[in-house]
């Protein structure tokens, strides 16, 4: 019923309880979860176990990891690529992107690996996952020099302007836990006010906790947790039905099809 279109189940925060977290995400609808990777690294642990669990993934490397990331890792993901070319629950090349929040990221770096990164999206056919922290411009610069099929914006938190021009380009939007916080105005009314065919949905778990999870830096110190999960998507989604007025059921079927329009492998998973 559900697609969290954004899950890094592959994290280290999930490895004493990974299928515990996929039933419990199974239990409340989610029936898929998008896993993207970050490193080159992890992208052949993390094949194996969304194969086992038949859950789609994509293959990329992280802004935040451009630091690690070698010129080679390049050539291994083209070849990485190649290799899952014929295995329906590749669905994207993600997560990549540029991040201009973090401090002590060479932004030349990050543009070099973003670029060649949107070079091989093309030539493989697949539509990306964008990482878009203080850089939609910057993103859809790079867009409009390489025309790949379309994708996600993930955890937008743009201006209506910028959302419109990803639309452009055939990009949907990610929203999750950000949204659930009456505080977030500018996400909020995006969420309400954007055409229905931009909204896919997704939890981003562990991180970008919604505010029911929240935990202050002190709580966390003494021990409690706040780590987001794909079971957490449908009370997420709430929120979102109560901003446009839509039922649960309405909500589901929007955010599923636009998933299915931007990543159109989902629909042989
Ligand atoms: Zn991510």
């Amino acid at each position: 019923m559900w697609i969290d279109t954004h899950c890094h189940w592959d994290a280290p925060e999930f490895a004493d309880d990974r299928d515990a977290v996929l039933r419990r995400a199974q239990a409340a609808g989610v029936e898929r979860f998008i896993v993207p990777t970050v490193q080159a690294a992890d992208w052949t642990a993390t094949q194996a176990i969304c194969r086992a669990a038949g859950q789609p993934y994509a293959l990329g490397i992280h802004p935040l990891f451009t630091p690690q990331a070698l010129d080679e890792d390049l050539r291994l993901l083209d070849a990485q690529l190649t290799e899952a070319s014929g295995d329906p629950l590749l669905v994207a090349v993600g997560e990549i992107g540029l991040d201009f929040f973090v401090a002590g990221l060479d932004p030349e770096r990050q543009q070099f690996f973003y670029v060649e990164q949107l070079k091989l999206a093309c030539k493989h056919g697949l539509p990306v996952i964008l990482h878009v922290r203080r850089s939609a411009d910057q993103l859809l610069a790079g867009l409009r020099r390489v025309a790949v099929s379309g994708g996600i914006a993930h955890a937008f938190n743009g201006s209506r302007q910028q959302a419109d021009a990803f639309l452009d380009l055939g990009f949907a939007l990610g929203f999750g836990g950000a949204m659930t916080f009456e505080r977030a105005l500018q996400i909020r009314r995006l969420a309400a006010e954007l055409p229905e065919t931009a909204i896919v949905l997704e939890t981003d778990s562990p991180d970008i906790p919604p505010h029911w999870l929240y935990r202050t830096a002190e709580q966390r110190a003494a021990g409690e947790r706040s780590r987001n999960e794909p079971a957490e998507l449908p009370r997420i989604a709430g929120t979102l039905a109560a901003m446009r007025g839509w039922s649960l059921a309405q909500t589901a079927a929007i955010t599923r099809a636009n998933a299915l329009r931007v990543l159109p492998r989902l629909a042989a998973c």
